[in-house]
């Protein structure tokens, strides 16, 4: 199965990220991707970027050297914003692709579950909200996985299988197992999932082997995965609510070096 999409990426904004929205493109390009989103990690993760940074995404071209490139997030449930979330939904709004996780040190732990699936299910609630990344993340930051997938269906919020989680590096690798029984879950209620990768580095955009061997076990069909391509993504966003931007912006194709433009020019 071979994915076209990768709705869960980061770049230098994130504050632990390395590579810059530039480079994510090439790199998705490189990798024969339709497309990415730029999901940097909101302002309550330490480092996280400020509302300011995703207010000005809209500089970005919405096509980057041939890739269709959603302006987004990686909000963070909040117990102290208004609308439950660490970016207001005036910004929310203006943006290509809104998900939210939970991540470490934001208020949330894994210590009361019912608290975490409470401020999670008001996230689910929210119009504006596309996708819970790494929901299964028993270990760090434990969920009523019944309660978040019945919701997710309800609302037609996307799931994610993240990548990441199954790197025995990850801090989330210990909760792999929860992180399938969240896909399996998602799939037998008919829950939109969506195979993250949770890149850091440009060079991971579009690697999901460990989440797309996980999906083959389970037995989830390619077309139940919402990034298999550019087009079930758009059609899936723009069903759920308008977006101002996915139309507008310019296209931006890396221009020829210099020397290779006058010699084309002096062969015709
Ligand atoms: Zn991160
Ligand atoms: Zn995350």
């Amino acid at each position: 199965m071979r994915l076209l999409a990768d709705l869960h990426t980061h770049t230098i904004a994130s504050g632990h990220a390395y590579s810059t929205v530039t480079e994510l493109a090439f790199a998705a390009r490189a990798g024969g991707l339709e497309l990415i989103a730029v999901t940097d990690h909101g302002p309550a993760v330490p480092q996280g970027a400020h509302p300011w940074y995703f207010w000005n995404a809209k500089v970005i071209p919405s096509v980057l050297d041939g890739v269709r490139i959603l302006n987004g997030c990686e909000a963070n449930p909040s117990l102290t914003e208004e609308n439950g979330i660490d970016l207001p939904d005036e910004l929310l709004r203006l943006l290509d692709f809104v998900a939210v996780g939970f991540h470490p040190l934001t208020g949330f732990d894994d210590r009361d579950r019912a608290k975490n699936t409470d401020a999670l299910l008001r996230v689910i609630e929210n119009p504006l909200v596309d996708q819970i990344t790494h929901p299964g993340n028993e270990h760090e930051f434990p969920l009523d996985m019944e309660a978040v997938v019945g919701a997710a269906v309800h609302r037609n919020v996307i799931l994610e299988l993240n990548d990441h989680s199954f790197a025995p590096t990850s801090a989330r690798a210990n909760g792999v197992s929860r992180e399938r029984d969240f896909a399996e879950a998602a799939y037998a209620a008919g829950a939109p999932i969506a195979i993250g990768s949770d890149a850091h580095y440009a060079l991971h955009v579009g690697r999901f082997d460990a989440a797309l061997a996980v999906a083959e076990e389970i037995g989830i069909e390619r077309e139940r995965i919402v990034n298999r391509d550019a087009a079930a993504v758009l059609a899936h966003l723009t069903a759920k609510r308008e977006r101002p931007r996915l139309d507008l912006g310019g296209e931006w194709s890396w221009p020829a070096a210099p020397g290779v433009a006058a010699r084309a020019g002096e062969e015709g």
